[in-house]
């Protein structure tokens, strides 16, 4: 990409929900960066996208988003199985990309799809958001300062109810890395690892198809992951329920930290430090996660520093979701092993 290029033009790849109610918006909010075009695989589709959200151009093939001279990065949040061969092109193309978590299918195809931005000079990134909410980054500073002191266990809350118009391909896809585990312990493996400062060893877990998932997908999960530093964490995650309300707990010798309702999308929710002094409410400045991860990656792409969660951060946590349902489908303790970029 020219550097020199006055203005960022963005191609979103996917008429997708998440593109069109945060990222579109997390686009705009940086300076000198505008979203050019969108691709769907459907013509109308995108340009019923393009009209809703003013975006110039909408095409139907990724060969032409990717031509398109004013698409310098792009924005893939299509459905899991195409996110592989999405990157790939756009890395040929030589196009900066932030993609959706998760990243593929398997973690042999995530490498790939690294690799392949690392040989073309492209910067990579994943779209986990929580690691950008104010919430876990002050939970994470105030472990890294000692706060509780010699952290032993983390509980992860998310289990969640999946809304009425997104209750399609993850629900009964499976060919389309459908199911709770891809979709949000993806996300809980991605904040544990941020806010531990650790990498995952080893899990166990349960899964489970309530009322909602077909075709073999689960839809509520509880596992049990082992940190490099011996933490333990347990993660709950679902679809199907309503009212359980989310968070994060991080239990340590001297205190414990509770952070409420911050498994979401949304720049809210509380954190309260518990020691022998008492309790009290840590002081949050809430903004939106989305439009700093892309802040990180703008960066990024001008060489100054990394993304908010790296390219090979998503490799690690896609590794431990499928760790987890291989977990789940076998009954057995599974290994995460190590992974590198050489
Ligand atoms: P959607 O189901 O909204 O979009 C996925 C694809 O489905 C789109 O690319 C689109 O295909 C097609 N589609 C969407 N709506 C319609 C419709 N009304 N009719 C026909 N086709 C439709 O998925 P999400 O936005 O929820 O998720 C997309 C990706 O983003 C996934 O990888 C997911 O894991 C990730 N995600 C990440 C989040 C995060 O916080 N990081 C949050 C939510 C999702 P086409 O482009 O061909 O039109």
């Amino acid at each position: 990409m020219n550097q020199q290029v006055a203005t960022t033009g963005w191609g979103l790849m996917g008429a997708s929900t998440i593109a069109r109610q945060y990222m579109v918006d997390a686009i705009r909010a940086q300076s000198g960066h505008t979203v050019q075009a969108v691709m769907s695989s459907q013509q109308a589709r995108a340009e019923q996208f393009a009209h809703d959200l003013g975006i110039p151009r909408a095409y139907s093939s990724l060969d032409a988003l990717l031509a398109d001279p004013d698409v310098h990065a792009v924005y893939i949040s299509t459905t899991n199985e195409l996110h592989r061969d999405q990157v790939l092109a756009a890395a040929a193309a030589g196009k900066h990309v932030l993609c959706e978590k998760p990243l593929a299918l398997s973690t042999e195809d995530a490498l790939i799809m690294v690799r392949a931005c690392q040989q073309a000079g492209v910067v990579m990134a994943t779209n986990h958001h929580l690691r950008n909410a104010a919430t876990h980054r002050k939970m994470r500073e105030l472990i890294r300062q000692g706060a509780i002191g010699q952290l032993l266990f983390a509980r992860v809350f998310h289990a969640v109810y999946l809304p009425p118009h997104l209750q399609g391909w993850r629900l009964d896809k499976p060919q389309a890395g459908g199911g709770v585990i891809l979709d949000i312990t993806v996300h809980d493996i991605d904040t544990l690892r941020f806010t531990l400062d650790s990498e995952l060893v080893e899990v166990v877990g349960m899964s489970q198809s309530a009322a909602m998932a077909k075709q073999g997908l689960e839809d509520g999960a509880m596992a049990v992951l082992r940190f490099a530093n011996g933490v333990l964490a347990q993660v709950h995650d679902a679809f199907t329920v309503k009212h359980a309300g989310t968070g994060v707990e991080y239990h340590g010798e001297a205190g414990s930290l509770i952070g409420r309702n911050v498994m979401t999308q949304q720049p809210v929710g509380e954190v309260i430090l518990r020691n022998a002094e008492g309790e009290q409410v840590i002081a949050i400045d809430h903004q939106s996660l989305y439009a700093r991860g892309v802040a990180a990656f703008c960066e990024a792409m001008l060489g100054r520093g990394a993304p908010a969660a790296t390219a090979l951060d998503g490799v690690k946590s896609l590794a431990g979701a499928l760790a987890v349902l291989d977990a789940c489908k076998t009954g057995s303790r599974q290994s995460v092993l190590p992974l590198t970029i050489e």
